[in-house]
């Protein structure tokens, strides 16, 4: 039997520093004992770095996950009929794909009950986003939150404080003791609020690339099994694309500027890159669903849906629903505007054969675009909108991008800079970098595309 009082913290850290695994008891003794405060940060601090460098196994990142789950609130998803299915990113520099798929997937008879997160570090969150048009909420009771998905079949809303706040809490520390990027807490982190959050399936969108917090191939495969592997594990019908973040995902950076770039999308006029993910993942959300019975078929639906408006047609009742004003869909002019906009001139000719995703979204939120602390409140009109990217050619003194700013010269002159530092422009014209590289699903990777 079980007896907390044996499980000695020292004797957990130890183990893990001489790379040996944890048992079920123990990784749920220092996650509730973190949770309620019974152990302290600088004992959680050091596990965190013996788990970076010794890692875990799958049945130890199952156990880690499912600590992390009941150390809150899981959300009970069974008053709204069918299957509910999620998209999650690990998080990318203008990836606003959810604010496209999520009503696109609706529109075709998916329901989307999702929740999702603010900014995290240099990458963007769908809640930021979707709070820069005029009058919409993301904050509703789970009891608003079902009823509206049930009438819309498409509702997100914020994260709640009581959802994992084991991750609230580890992620915190993390953040300051250079333990974000070890797979296992990853894994553990992402996994615990999908689980809580009580879809039926879940679509991962594992992010390669500078851009991404495993930048890495090897790594962005390696942390897309853990995850499917969780999924699986949970009960979860559940698939991972491994995709490019080599360089931003459309053109736009920056909350209410990639909600603009998500109604063109949905417009049918949107970026070539995010339309393509859009119906990579959303076909495969179909396909989980039991709407459709292969990606091929599922990805011509989801077209047929762009070029007739339904899914711009969801966006609308969406909003509106969720208290914005759905007029936003017709006339982007009412989205939130910034004070002033400067041009990035090039100060050479030739091609361009790198956009620095991570270098851009540091560059974004250096001019304003995301918070520097926690409690910051944020201009949504700020943000970038590149003109160029990877492949395209490019005069000295043409435009390379356009700053949307608030008009303060300091944060202007630094943004630049990195931004300007973000672009490699050569002689050689080359491709884009790959968008798609892989499907996981259970114990296969498929290389796509290759
Ligand atoms: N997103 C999360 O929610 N957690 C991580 O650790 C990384 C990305």
């Amino acid at each position: 039997m079980f007896q907390t009082q044996m499980i000695n913290t020292y004797e957990l850290i130890k183990k893990k520093r001489d790379g040996k695994s944890l048992s079920t008891e123990e990784i749920e003794y220092l996650i509730s004992g973190f949770t309620n405060g019974r152990i302290p940060d600088y004992q959680m601090a050091a596990f965190l770095m013996c788990v970076y460098f010794k890692g875990m196994n799958a049945r130890e990142c199952r156990d880690l996950t499912m600590s992390m789950v009941t150390s809150g609130d899981s959300v009970d998803l069974s008053p709204i009929k069918g299957f509910k299915v999620d998209k999650h990113s690990t998080g990318g520099v203008g990836d606003k794909t959810t604010l496209v798929l999520a009503p696109l997937v609706a529109s075709c008879g998916g329901i989307v009950a999702k929740m999702s997160g603010r900014e995290l570090g240099h990458t963007g969150g769908t809640v930021d986003k979707l709070e820069s048009i005029p009058g919409m909420r993301t904050d509703f009771t789970r009891d608003q939150f079902i009823d509206i998905t049930n009438r819309v079949h498409v509702s997100v809303i914020a994260q709640t404080g009581t959802l994992a706040p084991a991750d609230k809490l580890i992620y915190a520390l993390r953040n300051v003791t250079a333990t974000v990027d070890a797979i296992p807490l990853i894994a553990g982190s992402i996994m615990s609020k999908k689980l809580a959050a009580g879809a039926d399936g879940i679509v991962l969108d594992v992010k390669t690339g500078a851009g991404a917090f495993t930048p890495l191939y090897t790594d962005a495969v390696k942390l897309a099994k853990t995850m499917v592997g969780i999924g699986e594990g949970a009960g979860k019908k559940i698939t991972a694309f491994i995709t490019g973040m080599a360089q931003p995902l459309g053109y736009a950076i920056g909350n209410s500027l990639e909600v603009r770039e998500s109604i063109e999308t949905l417009n049918g006029s949107g970026p070539e890159d995010l339309t393509d993910l859009v119906l990579t993942l959303g076909s495969e959300m179909l396909v989980l669903s039991g709407i459709s019975q292969s990606q091929p078929e599922a990805k011509e639906v989801l077209k047929s849906h762009l070029a007739n408006k339904k899914g711009a047609q969801k966006l609308k009742a969406f909003i509106e629903a969720q208290g914005g004003d759905p007029n936003v869909v017709e006339n982007t002019e009412l989205l939130p505007r910034s004070r002033t906009t400067i041009l990035l001139e090039s100060d050479r000719s030739g091609f361009v054969q790198g956009v620095d995703a991570l270098e851009v979204g540091m560059a974004a939120k250096i001019l304003g675009a995301g918070r520097q602390t926690k409690e910051d409140a944020i201009d949504l009109s700020i943000g970038i909108v590149l003109n160029k990217k990877v492949g395209d050619p490019i005069q000295r003194g043409e435009s390379l991008a356009v700053l949307h700013s608030d008009g303060d010269n300091a944060k202007i002159d630094s943004a630049a800079k990195r931004l300007l530092g973000a672009y490699a422009i050569g002689l050689e014209k080359i491709a884009p970098p790959k968008l798609i590289h892989a499907k996981v699903s259970g114990d296969t990777v498929e290389e796509l595309n290759p």
